[in-house]
């Protein structure tokens, strides 16, 4: 985790001027591995750059599919593909609710750095 980067306790929503090295709240004192990051900035960044993923993979999908169409293509393979259309349509719309929601923001965990098709690779 960035040293500079704001962090905010899970439990109680306090947050620090740093983190402390043990990892435990200076407000509740509880000890927590799972420190949200406090940082709208980096995050609303991140969430854009999910969304052009997506973008760009759908875009791809719809190509994919009139080329299906269009050649009368049997290849299983890429008709599964486009099944890849409906996780990158559900990341869209939560990348878009998540830029549209900084009053609500709370902080964020690190997992959101990683785009949902990054999962796949454990498949
Ligand atoms: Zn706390």
């Amino acid at each position: 985790m960035d040293k500079d980067m704001k962090v905010r306790c899970p439990n109680c929503g306090h947050v620090p001027i740093r983190l402390s090295p043990t990892h435990k709240c200076q407000e509740c004192g509880v000890f927590s591995h799972d420190w949200l990051i406090y940082d709208w900035d980096s995050f609303a960044s991140v969430r854009r750059q999910h969304l052009k993923y997506n973008i760009l993979i759908i875009s791809v999908l719809v190509i994919n599919i009139i080329a299906l169409v269009m050649f009368e293509s049997s290849n299983p393979f890429l008709w599964m593909l486009n099944a890849l259309a409906i996780p990158a349509t559900i990341s869209l719309c939560l990348c878009l609710k998540d830029l549209r929601g900084e009053a609500k923001y709370k902080g964020h965990k690190v997992s959101v750095f990683l785009p949902w098709f990054m999962f796949l690779s454990g498949f």
